[in-house]
This record gives structure tokens, C-alpha cells and sequence, in this order.
């Protein structure tokens, strides 16, 4: 009889404990199963990790208590898939469990939602009672309802109500009658809030999507052989439709589907293309659901009820029990990297749980990372193309614009980040009646506020960085910890008034725009003006609507929106992105041109794309305007071979925060002792150095940096020091396994 259990406390102790199976409970405990079991004093809950016979406890171990409400199961593969996080990302096993339940379902504190139903006791009697009564005015209300039901068999509460002017009283009153019965039914709360959605078909394949859909039915069809695939496809090549024909043949195998997409792409208008084609089967998951929603939403999962999934990251851990299919699109994404712990990435950890449940993945990306594409090179991945758009169009043409040597637009200084062709270009299209894009990274007003005086540079007192300037409400604001301070009008250090701003912002090309092209229509899109979804579809209708000519903005407009009246897209400066000191920067560099440049002409007309930049010959910029992407990675994977980085070799950083910079610094110079055991001749060592931003909200941070190869035994060290060793109080360490980001 198999009747001890493993079970992780909902507390950071990073151990399994061993308990009794009762009797009253043998056959319900499964593995996945969250109970209550006595600990310390106390009760508390836990997940049950095994089921097994044996245990080396020396001491009588203590019974489960009970199942917890709701019996919320995890899917045993996934806690199979916990576990690995656990290890791979060195974190702890509770935290790693924790993710696969969405806190809403974990809580215990949501409950179904019910809604009363009614129908007529007996038809027969409610048919006399109708015929009796016919003419008694006072009792019309009650007839009325009564004949309703007769006709609908049930309705609830709601409809009556309010479609068809029922009152409370009269359904009272024929409740009391015994004419009529309630019942109590659970609903579902209703995400879609009832947006209508218009069915589609397949469609008919292009030639190349035809030769994708084959591979992959093959790679569907077959349980052996590869099971991830890099559908690599420029934007407009069709690989959503690609995916939704994958689905279909999934869904004919009796097998469910997962789609990650990214947080920022997860707009009304994506969802609606899964939900047309395959309506009610489909769930939707992404952060502005109510926990309530939430809840339903993974029941209706795990219950069977829908079979496809669409959502941002944490929609991985969907609690499918026969999943066949799992789609990532736009897999180069950087938000697919959890900030915080597990910091999982849910590109890798797809292709994880892929193969362990023996299903098929599909990467999808017009820019794939670095990763995926040394993966689909060296034949780990399949590799299928997408190389034409599907409505035929071009290619933009696309432009670079040397900023050093034409300063002369516009009519005032300010202007001047506005060349003479990008100000023409915006022109033109006004004048035909065509629609304009212009990109930068960085939002607010000025990157920085100085003093022309005695260079004074206004930084956040909690973080070592300058503050953004924002104009709008005239305030500094820390895009670190989003502090945010009235903007100086005197220099505090020497009170001159030489203030001075630089650098730009969207804030400031927005100003600027409005100033240099009078009576365009224009509008902008960030982080500060969409702060709501309503906000964004909003201006995403009007734009589509023709109702602006000039939209301006972060990465936020640079994602999978097509606008077919389109013709120009223009980039402000795009050495902002290039110029940061990270490994990555000019991959970035390289996704966000050809990113927005994709924005540009998908209607019949021919797009254009300009792109402003101090250095017109950089081999990034160079590569982005020819569409290179294979010279650009050959060109750029020289120099990570030479560097060890990703993906020539592993990346893992350590992190040390405190308030104490010495004790901070002490401590990182300890790890790295620790660590140096496991440290062979193929790892690069990083020693211990302050990161590049130092300061965040008062805490000083240090970072180890390690990569190469062969970093099995170094992870295990790092994840038994980072979880065990004894930290100094005031000292918070972690590791970021496959780092995205070194500041
Ligand atoms: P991607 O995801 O690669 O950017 P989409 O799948 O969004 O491309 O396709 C671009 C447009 O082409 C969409 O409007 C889509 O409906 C349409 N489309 C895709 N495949 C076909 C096809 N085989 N026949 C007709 N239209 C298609
Ligand atoms: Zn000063
Ligand atoms: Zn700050």
C-alpha cells in the first residue's frame, strides 16, 4: 500500500516532508493534490510532491488532515516540471510549485460564482393556474412570469430581471406558491464581457505556408524524432495562420494547446482571431484579469472545458493533462524572462515541458533570438521559413538618415532631432492623406535635467540614476523606482537658473510634432498615456479609423498591429538602444527596426522607412536596412564566441543587495569563494563588481558574473549557497540563471 506522501509546506524551507495517507483519504491524495497537514504547532497547507512506501523518518510520522477546498489539482507533469525549474533556475521548490498555481486558485479565497435559475415546478399545474387565472388583473405580473418559463424551460435571475422586467416580489411570491423553483448554478464569469466575434475558415495556404503545415503535421502526426520547431517568418508572412491550422489538427488528435504571446501584444484584436476561429473552446489569460476570472478561468481548464489557452507568460502552466501543442510567438521577446523568482524563462521552459509531455513546440519570431537561432542551426530545432507576405507587398525601402549632417530643418532650434527628409517625408504623407509612425525608446520629456552652471545633474536620491523630466506636470521622475519629484526651477546646488534639458523623449518629439505640423491629428502611445487597456484600444480604433495622422511612441506601437494606411515609419534615433553596455544591445537594436519597419506599408502602397542615427555606418543598422539577419548574427556571434556569452555559452549572474555598501561588497567576495570549486577552466569569471546601475531604492548591489560551458555542477553550487548558506541579515542574494539583462 503506497500510503506516505511527500509534501512541500506553503513555506521558503526549500524540503519535502513525509506524512501519513489516512485511510478516509487513501485514493483522493494524488500527486499535485494541495492538503492540510499538522505542522509545528500549527496546520498548514502543502502540495503533495510523491506517493510512496517507503520513508527515513525515524519517528512516527503524522496523518494529512484533510483535502483542501476546492481540490485544485496540479497535473502531475507539471509538477515533474516544477521540480526542474526549481533545480535549472535555483530557486526553491516552493517557489517553483507556487507558479503553477495562479494565486486566485492557491488562495482558497475565491469560490465559484452561482446564480440562481428558476423554472416551474410542474408544467401541468403552472398551465392550470394560468387558464384559471387569465383574467385577474392584480396577478398579471405573475402570469406573466409564468409564461415565460413555460416557454424557456429555465431562466436565471439576470434575465429576468432585466430583460424582461421581472420584480424580485413576483418571484417571491411564486416561490411561496411552490409554482415556481430556484436553483443555485455556477457561471462562469465571462472575461470577453460579451464582444461579439465574427466565425472564420482556414484559409487557403500560400505555397510556403503549405510547406510549413506539412512538417509540422509531421512533426504533430509522429511521437518520435524532433519536437521543436523556429517558424521563422518576417512580419506579415502568415505564421498566425500557420499556428491556428496546427491547432485545428491538434484539437482533431483529441490534444489541447497553449499560445504565448507577449503581455504587450495580448490586445482584443489578437484574441479575437483564435476565438474566431474556434470560439468557446478558447481561455484567455493575461494580467488585467479579475482574480475571480482568473479562478474560473483554470478550472475551465483543468476541467476540460476549453481546450486552447492563449496568454502571457504565467498561461504555460496551464493544467492541461493532454497537451499536444504549445506556440510562442514573438519568442525573442525579453518579457518572457520572469524579473523575479522563479526567474524562469517561458520560451525555455516551453520547450521543457514540451518535452516532457511529449509535445510539439513551435518558436515563432520575424527576429529570432540568438538562442533559438543557434538551436535551429545546429539541428536541435527544426528550421521552417517564411520568407514572402502574404499580401504580396514589398519590402519597405528603407532609409538611413546621417543626423550629423543635416541639422537645418524645422524652424526653430528645438526642432532639430526632426532632420530635413524625416520633416518632408511626415509632410508628404499629410498631404496625401496617408499615415505616419515615429519610434522612440524613451518616454517622458528630456532624458536628463543639468545645470549650464556648475553641471549639477538631477538624480534620484534612492538610485544612481538621472531623473526623466517629464513636461506635462512638470516633475522628475526615477524610471527605477518611479519616484517622482517637482521639477527644479533653480539649480539646487549653485541656484542658477541655467537649467538646461537633454536628450528627448516622446513627450518632446510629441511637443515638437505639434509645433512643426500644425493641423495633423496626432497622438501618443507609452507607458504614461496608456495606463489603461481602454486608453490603448482606444487609440489603436482612431488610428485605425484614420481619425490620427501621426502616431507617436514607445515599443508599445512597434508589435503586431497592421495598419494598411501606413506608408511611413520613422525612427528618431535609434543609437539610443545600440549604445547601452550590454551583450545584447545590438541584437535589441536589430528586433526594433525590423519590428517597426514592419509597421510600415501593408496596404498597396509602397512603405518607407527612415531611420535617423549619429552613426550610419554601424554594422547593426547596416544589417537591419538590407534585412540581414544571417550576416548580422554571423557578424555578431564572432565576437560572443570570442566572450563566452549566450548562446556560445551559459549566463549566469548572481545578485547581492543591501543598505550596508561594505557589507554588500564583503559578502559577494565570500560567495565567489564558495563558488570558485565548481569553477573549471571553461568558465569566465566575473569578479564581484558593483552593477551598472549601483543604487536602487537605497540598496546598494553588487553582481558575480559567470558563463560558459558545462555549468551543471556551478548551478548546483550556486543554488546550494544562494538557498542555504547564512546570508548576512541585512543582505538579500539571488541568481539569475540564462540572464537577460546585466544591469
Ligand atoms: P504574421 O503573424 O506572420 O505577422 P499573419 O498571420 O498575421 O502574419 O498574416 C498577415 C495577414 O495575412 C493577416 O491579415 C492574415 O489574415 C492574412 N493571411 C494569412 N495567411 C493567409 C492565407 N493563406 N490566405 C489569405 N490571407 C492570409
Ligand atoms: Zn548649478
Ligand atoms: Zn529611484
Amino acid at each position: 500500500m503506497q500510503h506516505i506522501a511527500k509534501i512541500i509546506i506553503d513555506l521558503s524551507l526549500d524540503k519535502a516532508f513525509d506524512y501519513n495517507i489516512p485511510a478516509v483519504l487513501s485514493g483522493k491524495v494524488k500527486i499535485g493534490s494541495r492538503v492540510n497537514v499538522p505542522f509545528g504547532r500549527g496546520k498548514r497547507q502543502g502540495y503533495v510532491l510523491g506517493i510512496g512506501t517507503h520513508t527515513d523518518f525515524p519517528r512516527e510520522l503524522k496523518d494529512i488532515l484533510s483535502m483542501c477546498e476546492g481540490h485544485s489539482r496540479i497535473p502531475q507533469k507539471l509538477v515533474k516540471l516544477g521540480e526542474w525549474m526549481a533545480d535549472y533556475y535555483c530557486c526553491s521548490r516552493e517557489q517553483a510549485i507556487r507558479t503553477l498555481l495562479p494565486r486566485a486558485v492557491r488562495s482558497g479565497k475565491i469560490k465559484h460564482k452561482t446564480m440562481p435559475f428558476y423554472a416551474v415546478a410542474d408544467p401541468a399545474e403552472a398551465e392550470i393556474f394560468v387558464a384559471e387565472n387569465h383574467e385577474r388583473k392584480v396577478l398579471h405580473s405573475q402570469l406573466e412570469m409564468l409564461k415565460l418559463l413555460l416557454n424557456h424551460q429555465d431562466m436565471s435571475r439576470e434575465q429576468l430581471l432585466n430583460e424582461h422586467n421581472v420584480s424580485v416580489s413576483t418571484i417571491n411570491t411564486l416561490k411561496k406558491k411552490g409554482l415556481v423553483i430556484e436553483e443555485k448554478r455556477h457561471i462562469a464569469r465571462d472575461p470577453f464581457h460579451d464582444v461579439q466575434i465574427i466565425a472564420d475558415k482556414d484559409q487557403k495556404p500560400t505555397p510556403e505556408q503549405g510547406v510549413a503545415l506539412e512538417k509540422l503535421a509531421e512533426m504533430i502526426n509522429q511521437p518520435e524524432g524532433r519536437r521543436t520547431a523556429l517558424l521563422f517568418g518576417i512580419t506579415g508572412s502568415g505564421k498566425t495562420e500557420v499556428y491556428l491550422q496546427c491547432i485545428s489538427r491538434v484539437l482533431d488528435k483529441g490534444q489541447d494547446a497553449i499560445v504565448l504571446v507577449p503581455e504587450i501584444s495580448l490586445t482584443p484584436q489578437t484574441v479575437r482571431r483564435f476565438r474566431a476561429r474556434f470560439g468557446d473552446m478558447v481561455s484567455v489569460m493575461h494580467s488585467r484579469l479579475t482574480e475571480g476570472e482568473r479562478f474560473d478561468e483554470w478550472n475551465k481548464i483543468s476541467d476540460g472545458k476549453v481546450r486552447i489557452v492563449v496568454g502571457a507568460r504565467s498561461a504555460l502552466f496551464a493544467p492541461f493533462r493532454n497537451l499536444g501543442l504549445i506556440i510562442v510567438d514573438e519568442e525573442h521577446e525579453n518579457s518572457y524572462k520572469q524579473g523575479e523568482a522563479p526567474r524562469y524563462h517561458a520560451r525555455d521552459v516551453a520547450v521543457m515541458r514540451g518535452h516532457m509531455e511529449n509535445a510539439v513546440v513551435i518558436l515563432g519570431s520575424a527576429t529570432p533570438s540568438f538562442e533559438s537561432y543557434h538551436n535551429a542551426l545546429s539541428g536541435k530545432y527544426e528550421l521552417i521559413r517564411l520568407t514572402r507576405r502574404v499580401d504580396k507587398c514589398v519590402l519597405p525601402i528603407m532609409k538611413v538618415i546621417d543626423i550629423r549632417l543635416d541639422k537645418s530643418s524645422g524652424d526653430d532650434k528645438k526642432s532639430s532631432f526632426f532632420t530635413k527628409m524625416l520633416y518632408e517625408a511626415v509632410n508628404d504623407r499629410l498631404w496625401r492623406g496617408e499615415q505616419s509612425i515615429l519610434f522612440l525608446n524613451r518616454r517622458g520629456y528630456a532624458r536628463q535635467m543639468m545645470c549650464d552652471n556648475c553641471g549639477y545633474v538631477a538624480e534620484c536620491s534612492e538610485c544612481s540614476v538621472a531623473y526623466t523630466y517629464h513636461q506635462h506636470n512638470e516633475t522628475l521622475t526615477c524610471h527605477m523606482c518611479g519616484d517622482s519629484i517637482k521639477a527644479h526651477t533653480r539649480c539646487p546646488d549653485c541656484q542658477s537658473e541655467e537649467i538646461k534639458y537633454s536628450g528627448i523623449g516622446t513627450e518632446k518629439v510629441e511637443t515638437v510634432a505639434k509645433k512643426i505640423f500644425k493641423h495633423a491629428r496626432i497622438a501618443r502611445m507609452d507607458s504614461d498615456t496608456m495606463k489603461t487597456a481602454a486608453a490603448y484600444e482606444h487609440v489603436l480604433n482612431e488610428f485605425k479609423r484614420g481619425n490620427i495622422d501621426i502616431l507617436i511612441g514607445t515599443q508599445m506601437i512597434a508589435k503586431g498591429l497592421h495598419f494598411p494606411n501606413v506608408t511611413l515609419v520613422g525612427i528618431i534615433n535609434a543609437d539610443q538602444s545600440l549604445h547601452i553596455p550590454d551583450f545584447r544591445a545590438p541584437e535589441r537594436t536589430f528586433q526594433l527596426i525590423t519590428q517597426v519597419a514592419g509597421r510600415a506599408g501593408r496596404g498597396d502602397v509602397k512603405g518607407e522607412v527612415l531611420i535617423q542615427t549619429f552613426t550610419p555606418f554601424n554594422e547593426t543598422i547596416q544589417s537591419a536596412i538590407k534585412h540581414d539577419f544571417n550576416g548580422f548574427y554571423e557578424n555578431d556571434m564572432e565576437v560572443r564566441k570570442m566572450l563566452m556569452y549566450p548562446p556560445a555559452g551559459h549566463l549566469i549572474t548572481v545578485h547581492f543587495q543591501g543598505e550596508e555598501l561594505n557589507e554588500v561588497s564583503t559578502y559577494a567576495t565570500q560567495f565567489m569563494e564558495y563558488l570558485r570549486p565548481a569553477c573549471h577552466e571553461k568558465i569566465i569569471i566575473s569578479e564581484p563588481a558593483p552593477a551598472p546601475v549601483e543604487r536602487v531604492k537605497s540598496k546598494y548591489r553588487y553582481i558575480i558574473i559567470l558563463r560558459g560551458e558545462k555549468t551543471t555542477q556551478l548551478r548546483r553550487y550556486i543554488r546550494h549557497y544562494a538557498l542555504n548558506a547564512k546570508h548576512p541579515k541585512g543582505v538579500h542574494v539571488y541568481a539569475d540563471v540564462d540572464a537577460q539583462s546585466l544591469m
